[in-house]
């Protein structure tokens, strides 16, 4: 088995007003490795993401947990030191492209900034970041590296920072919802091209999704989110095939299936708690249909199911409890 890259450990973060979007997440993460997080808006995956590269801003905070990459403490480091973690040993990919490009800049440029950052030189920086843009398949590499962000495609913008990521070879990728902003058709290229790199590279990555699609054309295990905890985590083919967590189940009925003719698409009814307020029990008694006394008034224990299949439910008998 591959060596652990990164470890995160009852990972907690809480926003001003005691707002708990994370509680207690852990998961770990394998050379090369693709893990997904999934689960509706709101269930913290994006927050636990920018946890990782300490990008949680105040009024927000980490409040507990340890996040070891590479068995070093990213938590116990100064600002100067996580700087040279992130974008060198840790790339990160957001949802909107246009947020994270500079206007004012070429892409090749921006590209180019960050290779020299890494101490290399201009010409060689430029090269390279032409070299890149035909990485990541972009079309007329040697004249896209000169157009402005406003220039270019939602599409091709996505690429630019997939590659601007991937060319400095960090062992970490964190896709924060790469494709949401995309065109079907556009969002299944950049799949296609991010499954490529990262074994070319021998990349890990971390990706954020809603969008169980992703997981299954990426995936090679995942966490199912809700309401700031993981609730079951396993390899994705067992979470596609024998989802044991009711919230888990819930989600696969309402993907919609091509071959369903008519009927409606199933919802989960009701909406995810008020993580403002302390929650007793299970924090999702109150839209399970199989919730019982017990739910409302005691959490379920992350547990194991068989190897690597974990769930907190106390309808899922498992072995030995896990934090
Ligand atoms: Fe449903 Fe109870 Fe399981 Fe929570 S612990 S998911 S409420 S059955």
């Amino acid at each position: 088995m591959e060596e652990k890259i990164l470890e995160v450990k009852d990972l907690s973060v809480s926003f001003d007003g005691g707002v708990q979007a994370v509680s207690g997440v852990s998961f770990d993460l394998r050379r090369g490795e693709c893990f997904a997080l999934v689960g509706e808006s709101g269930c913290g995956k994006s927050t636990t993401a920018r946890a990782i590269l300490r990008l949680i801003r105040a009024p927000g905070r980490i409040t507990g947990g340890r996040i070891l990459f590479e068995d070093e403490e990213l938590l116990g480091l100064s600002e100067g030191e996580m700087g040279k973690v992130r974008g060198r040993n840790i790339g990160m990919i957001f949802q909107n492209p246009l947020d994270s490009l500079n206007p004012v800049y070429t892409v090749g440029s921006q590209v180019s900034e960050g290779l020299m950052v890494d101490k290399m030189e201009k010409a060689q920086a430029w090269k390279l970041a032409a070299d890149t843009f035909r990485d990541v398949k972009i079309p007329d590499a040697e004249e896209r590296v000169r157009s402005f962000p406003h220039e270019i495609s939602g599409g091709m913008r996505q690429r630019v920072m997939i590659g601007m990521m991937l060319c400095r070879h960090p062992k970490l990728l964190i896709a924060d919802e790469p494709t949401t902003a995309l065109d079907v058709t556009i969002q299944a290229g950049i799949i296609e091209l991010m499954n490529d790199l990262r074994h070319k590279y021998d990349t890990a990555v971390l990706m954020i999704t809603h969008d169980f699609g992703i997981v299954a054309d990426m995936a090679d295990r995942v966490g199912v989110m809700y309401a700031g905890q993981i609730v079951e985590l396993g390899d994705v083919f067992t979470i596609f095939d024998h989802p044991l967590h009711p919230y888990t189940k819930l989600l696969m009925k309402a993907l919609p299936v091509i071959t369903k003719k008519e009927g409606r698409l199933e919802t989960i009814p009701g909406t995810v708690p008020d993580l403002s307020k302390p929650i007793q029990g299970c924090r999702f008694a109150d839209r399970c249909p199989d919730a019982c006394d017990r739910c409302h008034q005691v959490s379920p224990a992350m547990t194991q199911v068989t190897p690597g299949h974990l769930c907190a439910c106390h309808l899922v008998k498992g072995g030995e409890a896990h934090v």
